[in-house]
């Protein structure tokens, strides 16, 4: 099944980085040719080192990103709140599963078919790999180094490539899906990596992603994202936004006191504590005016006013056969 890959061998993990090549995967993040092996560009003539056992596939050149706003889309009124900041069917993460893994990304990934390719950007210690084979998924797992993750995630097999999730060294329309959870805010550029993300997406393809919004600032995070800011990043983007929610055993009093310090962290159960205040007031005043007790949905803006993280589900649009409606 798997190639042994070009002048490298295989990186030290996994064999994703050898297979992507040898189904031209890749392509130089300086010129945009396909890639033929890690070692150097055969178009640019551009070499790139091996770094801990893995192809670095980093630009050198500068380039110019070209950004073309609809001024329309800074219309806070044009975000449709009812239909975008929703909960999917499940949502929310396993005691016992994968880190990280919601169970409404986890839907989206089981239904996708056999062979279909999932890159995850910020793979980290690489612990999705596994979880996404097992399913008959091709998986790719990508990450700036091998350093930037938890000791207990090591065992893994961490990243197959490392690459600038701004630059990506993947060919376009070329991915069924993209994962990255807990990722975004460490991105410099949010809106120009959302854009990578649309580029490297077949039509149809989904982008499954979450990101800090009042977690504290943390490892080197840049931008945390609210729901808004979460769903101007991909609809600047051009992805069709299907769901963004806020993770509900995660609220940001939780949060802070876990991600905090020492001294925090053994009181974390005031987090969840100091949630519940906040909500019942809001879930007594709706089941009086509803006669039934709030689901997630009617809480939405509730919980995400004070959410740790917010996830989400986007999709770029396949291609319309004559028709918008379609899309
Ligand atoms: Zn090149």
């Amino acid at each position: 099944m798997s190639l042994s890959g070009g002048t490298y061998g295989r990186p030290a993990a996994t064999d994703g980085a050898s297979r992507g090549l040898a189904d031209g995967l890749f392509m130089c993040c300086d010129c945009g040719a396909e890639l033929e092996e890690f070692a150097c560009c055969t178009a640019c003539g551009r070499s790139f080192a091996l770094r801990d056992g893995r192809p670095a596939l980093f630009p050198e050149q500068p380039r110019d990103a070209v950004w073309r706003i609809p001024v329309a889309a800074f219309d806070p009124g044009a975000i449709p709140k009812d239909r975008a900041y929703r909960y999917p069917e499940r949502s929310g993460q396993e005691a016992s599963g994968v880190y990280h893994l919601d169970r409404a990304h986890e839907d989206v990934l089981n239904g996708l078919p056999k062979g279909s390719l999932v890159l995850e950007i910020g793979c980290g210690g690489g612990q999705m790999r596994k979880w996404v084979k097992d399913r008959g998924l091709d998986y790719l797992g990508t990450d700036v180094s091998v350093e930037r993750v938890h000791d207990w995630l090591a065992q893994h097999g961490g990243p197959d490539i490392l690459c600038d999730a701004h630059a990506l060294p993947i060919r376009s329309n070329s991915v069924d899906a993209v994962y990255a959870v807990a990722v975004w805010e460490h991105l410099a550029f949010p809106q120009l990596a959302a854009q990578e993300v649309r580029r490297v997406l077949k039509p149809g393809g989904y982008f499954l992603g979450s990101a800090s919004f009042l977690e504290p600032w943390h490892d080197e995070s840049y931008y945390h994202m609210t729901p808004n800011g979460t769903h101007m990043t991909l609809q600047l983007a051009g992805l069709d936004v299907l769901f963004i929610w806020p993770e509900v055993n995660w609220p940001g009093f939780r949060a802070m006191l876990v991600m905090g310090n020492k001294a925090t962290r053994p009181v974390a159960w005031l987090g969840r504590l100091m949630n519940r205040f906040y909500l019942f007031p809001k879930q007594m005043q709706f089941f009086l005016g509803n006669r039934r007790w709030p689901g997630l949905d009617d809480l939405h803006t509730v919980r995400s006013t004070m959410a740790g993280a917010i996830a989400w589900i986007a999709r770029k649009s396949a291609p319309a056969h004559g028709s918008e409606a379609s899309a």
